[in-house]
């Protein structure tokens, strides 16, 4: 059930959209179903759980850490995750930097861009990711690269409000790519658009997700501990 999940949608990806398998809640033996169809790349949203699975699965699992990420957990997380999503402040990203920079390493982060119309505590406003930009410290941070941005839709059934939403970002994402990514080496790292999951990923890669965030679909319903 599992495989097949994974190799539906794979077939449905273009050939510039990489499917995130989000497994939080889901347990090892999961995963390796899905490790065993072909799947490497892996979402989950809590550090503990996200470093447990780490130390039983396959070395060339690629883990992303999709969910709110606490500054207290940035330094157990790091040494597991390949690229973080929802970078929501410039505080998590300076801690980000500094954590990384210690074991010399630079962690590849989104931002998350708060483009929905429902209220949510997360994410910066488009206004404030360009500003953050415009202002241009990241560039000194030595420990982050940024990679690009991520967003959620509104959680309602207007499929042409989620169209809209994922339009909008899209939009974003290239001009602050276009604007902002000067350099040659900031302009290739800033390549993905994480958005889309179970409900809406048709409605993503139609407006240009690079990276989808899929469980549901592939995993089945999550019971929660
Ligand atoms: C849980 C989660 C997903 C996956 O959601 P499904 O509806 O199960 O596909 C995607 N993105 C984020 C940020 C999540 O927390």
């Amino acid at each position: 059930m599992i495989a097949q999940a994974i190799s539906d949608i794979r077939r449905q990806l273009p050939p510039t959209t990489q499917l995130v398998a989000v497994s939080k809640f889901h347990p090892v033996e999961e995963i390796m179903q899905a490790y065993d169809a072909g799947q490497r790349i892996f979402g989950e949203s809590h550090v503990q759980e996200l470093v447990n699975k780490a130390s039983q699965l396959p070395d060339d699992i690629q883990w992303h850490f999709i969910g709110h990420l606490q500054t207290n957990k940035v330094k157990q997380l790091l040494p597991h995750v390949a690229l973080i999503h929802a970078v929501d402040t410039s505080h998590l990203l300076a801690e980000i930097n500094k954590h990384s920079q210690r074991i010399g390493r630079s962690t590849p982060c989104l931002m998350e861009i708060h483009i929905a119309q429902e209220e949510t505590k997360y994410g910066f406003t488009p206004e404030e990711a360009e500003a953050f930009l415009a202002e241009g410290t990241w560039r000194q941070m030595t420990g982050v690269t940024l990679a690009g941005i991520m967003c959620m839709a509104s959680n309602v059934d207007d499929e042409q409000q989620i169209r809209d939403e994922f339009r909008r970002a899209s939009t974003l994402f290239h001009r602050l790519r276009e604007t902002y990514m000067t350099s040659e080496a900031e302009h290739a790292a800033f390549c993905q658009l994480s958005m889309g999951m179970s409900s809406d990923w048709h409605i993503a890669i139609a407006e240009g997700a690079t990276l989808v965030r899929i469980g549901t679909t592939i995993f089945g319903e999550r019971v929660k501990a």
